[in-house]
């Protein structure tokens, strides 16, 4: 397989080249999102140097991208042909999917360094810090909004992408965004002013909505836990998780799902 039907290959599927050479391998590599797995990116390395010399063997793996935007590994790299290129990432995918993911936050779990395997998210840190607080404070926003008191369980028991109860809001690259919860309704029933920031990346994801990125201008982390931070434009009904509120803008488009 030549270098340009390689790389025709991985833009059909959706790959997007890095804009530097990986400064490790010296070799240009290509991402793109899981097409169903959350924070899931499949990482290519085409094997294929700056200098365009031919490429003898290819590199695929997963990520899992946390919210600190650590890339942590959930399958391990795996070689093959340049023409089995399709084929390994299919396998990767494959791979990825079956990851377990954590039962506090949903994040997949990824083997550290120590050996053992843990939560991509380390959310175990804010559950140790702030646990207590982050109990009382949705506590009392279960209070106030008493619809939602009966929603959280079955909410817990079902992961949130086979939720079909969801909206997307519009969200632009530039767009001024707080945290919110919405009601059934899509109406906004909180916002969490002490987070301000900018969007500064907004990356489609064609079955789960886009991934947003957020610069974050004022971040208040001890309040909000890192399993209850947005990902993506998806409005989650049922009010359990922060979503994104674009405070720029009046003409947000919200799209029931
Ligand atoms: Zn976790």
């Amino acid at each position: 397989m030549s270098n340009t039907a390689l790389n025709a290959a991985l833009r059909a599927s959706s790959f997007k080249k890095h804009k530097t050479i990986n400064k490790f391998s010296k070799t240009q590599c290509w991402s793109a999102f899981h097409p169903t797995e959350r924070n899931v990116r499949i990482l290519v390395d085409t094997g294929i140097k700056a200098s365009g010399n031919q490429t003898t063997q290819a590199k695929v793996k997963a990520v899992f991208i946390n919210n600190a935007n650590q890339w942590r590994n959930i399958v391990p790299e795996q070689a093959c042909k340049p023409a089995d290129i399709t084929k390994a990432i299919s396998d990767v995918q494959t791979k990825a999917a079956k990851v377990p993911v954590c039962k506090f936050c949903y994040s997949k779990k990824f083997v550290a360094k120590s050996g053992k395997t843990v939560c991509a998210s380390a959310c175990w840190t804010n559950r140790n810090n702030g646990g207590n607080n982050n109990m009382k404070k949705s506590t009392k926003w279960h209070r106030k909004v008493p619809k939602v008191t009966k929603m959280p369980k079955p909410a817990k028991a079902t992961k949130p992408s086979s939720t079909p109860t969801y909206a997307l809001i519009q969200i632009k690259p530039g767009d001024m965004v707080q945290l919110a919860k919405y009601d059934s309704s899509c109406n906004i029933t909180y916002i969490h002013k002490g987070f301000l920031g900018t969007v500064s990346k907004v990356e489609s994801q064609i079955k789960l909505g886009d991934n947003i990125d957020v610069f974050w201008m004022k971040k208040d982390y001890e309040t909000v836990p890192t399993w209850a931070m947005p990902y993506s434009n998806r409005i989650d009904r049922s009010g359990d998780r922060y979503c994104y509120h674009v405070i720029s803008r009046d003409d947000v488009e919200i799209k029931n799902k």
